[in-house]
């Protein structure tokens, strides 16, 4: 076998791992937003309350079309992540005071936030 393919292939595996390990390097945490949907009950208060999804209007319930700039909405009878990027408390992680407006208005305690390096 050729060696060429075989060295472009292992370069761009590299470069993969790198662009993944990249953030990592650099210290930067990655959060995500965990709804246990074994608690969830697809009320919507989550998604209203969003203050980035609230900035969006016609939002109501949270059932309605997703659009662009949700940061979640309820899908199949559970909170869904529509772009995470949105968050706030993603955006700024290192915030004083991280938003937590759909934990609040969870009446399920279904919402959680993950931190990892
Ligand atoms: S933490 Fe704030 S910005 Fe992020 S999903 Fe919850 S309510 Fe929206
Ligand atoms: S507020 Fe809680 S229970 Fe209601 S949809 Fe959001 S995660 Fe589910």
């Amino acid at each position: 076998m050729d060696a060429t393919p075989v060295a472009l292939l292992l370069s761009a595996f590299f470069l993969l791992l790198l662009l993944k390990l990249l953030p990592v390097l650099r210290g930067e945490r990655r959060i995500k937003m965990v709804v246990l949907e074994e608690l969830c009950n697809g009320c919507g208060n989550c998604v209203v309350a969003c203050p980035v999804n609230a900035l969006r209007g016609g939002v109501g319930g949270g059932k309605g079309e997703s659009g662009e700039g949700m940061v979640m909405r309820i899908g199949e009878g559970v909170a869904v992540e529509v772009d995470m990027n949105r968050c706030e408390r993603v955006r700024n992680p290192d915030a004083e005071k991280p938003c937590r407006a759909c934990i609040d208005a969870c009446p399920m305690d279904a919402i959680n936030f993950t931190c990892q390096p």
